[in-house]
């Protein structure tokens, strides 16, 4: 009926209006969020399969908001991006991270700090010049500064993004592709571009054990950096079975909630004193 409809509609416009407030007020909180001292940056382990040694770590970004309480990341980082805060906000993660790690790469040779960058973060003009500046200023060697990108970035392409990438590699950072398989042509960037790392989307992963396809998927990505000569790290391992299939496939690299969560980085001290997974 007409009431029907009427009410109908108003309950969509009302679910609307929330979604856009709620919008509207992360956007506002996340813009003092830098200067109020609320954004936090956590590292989540990466282990070597072979020696079960801690080789790294992600940084990933936590909001604990004073007004909205804990924000996850996919929930602010793309309203971040949208509104241009994810720039000032990439930043402030990079130069926290980079003093975090600096005596995690000076303990462990191989030690990696891998850091996400979107799409946004990447079209900035000046984010060569902000990382060689970080960079030199901090001390940190750029050789153990890996970038975790997205084929977003590589998509789009053009003169800019060449610039950039050809930048980075000269400068020596690493890049990793991220969420490998879930987009369309990775195969075609991965030749043309300096990529050094394939990250396995977790979404294979946490199917692997149960679907033969995505098993397929997982080994079929390994081989290939195998062949190209890249390093590959599988995401999201959350079960003995996801682990030991991976090591059958000799994954060199593994991340996930089995073997630690992201933890702040006082923990990640501790963590490299024991140093093996167990
Ligand atoms: P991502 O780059 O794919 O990061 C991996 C996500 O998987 C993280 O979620 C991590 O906590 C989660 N994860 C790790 N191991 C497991 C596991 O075993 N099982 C499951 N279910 N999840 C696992 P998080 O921290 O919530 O971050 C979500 C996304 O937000 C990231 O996805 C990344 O795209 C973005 N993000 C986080 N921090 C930053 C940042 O500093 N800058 C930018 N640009 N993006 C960030
Ligand atoms: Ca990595
Ligand atoms: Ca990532
Ligand atoms: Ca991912």
């Amino acid at each position: 009926s007409k009431a029907q409809g009427r009410n109908r509609y108003a309950f969509f416009t009302n679910e609307l209006n929330q979604s856009i407030s709620r919008r509207l007020q992360i956007e506002e909180h996340l813009r003092a969020a830098i200067d109020n001292g609320e954004l936090r940056v956590a590292y989540q382990p990466q282990y070597e399969v072979k020696s079960r040694s801690m080789i790294g770590v992600e940084a990933l970004l936590r909001w604990n908001s004073s007004a909205l309480g804990q924000v996850g990341p996919d929930e602010f980082i793309p309203i971040a991006e949208q509104s241009g805060l994810i720039v000032p906000i990439g930043r402030f993660v990079m130069q926290q991270a980079l003093s975090d790690a600096m005596q995690w790469v000076a303990q462990e040779p191989q030690f990696k700090l891998a850091v996400n960058i979107s799409p946004v973060q990447f079209r900035d003009e000046e984010l060569a010049d902000f990382l060689r500046q970080e960079l030199e200023r901090s001390g940190f060697p750029a050789s153990r500064l890996e970038l975790e990108i997205t084929e977003g970035i590589l998509m789009r392409g053009g003169p800019m993004v060449e610039n950039t990438l050809a930048t980075l590699h000269e400068m020596g950072i690493c890049l990793s592709m991220d969420d490998f398989g879930t987009g369309y042509s990775s195969l075609s960037y991965l030749r043309r571009y300096p990529v050094d790392e394939l990250k396995i989307d977790r979404s294979f992963v946490q199917e692997m054990t149960v679907d033969e396809a995505d098993r397929e998927l997982v080994s079929a990505a390994i081989s290939l950096s195998r062949g190209l000569g890249l390093r590959v790290v599988a995401e999201g391992v959350e079960s003995k079975e996801q682990l030991e299939a991976l090591s059958e496939m000799e994954c060199a690299v593994v991340q996930g909630f089995l073997l630690s969560k992201p933890v702040c980085a006082k923990e990640i001290d501790a963590l490299l004193m024991q140093r093996e997974w167990e």
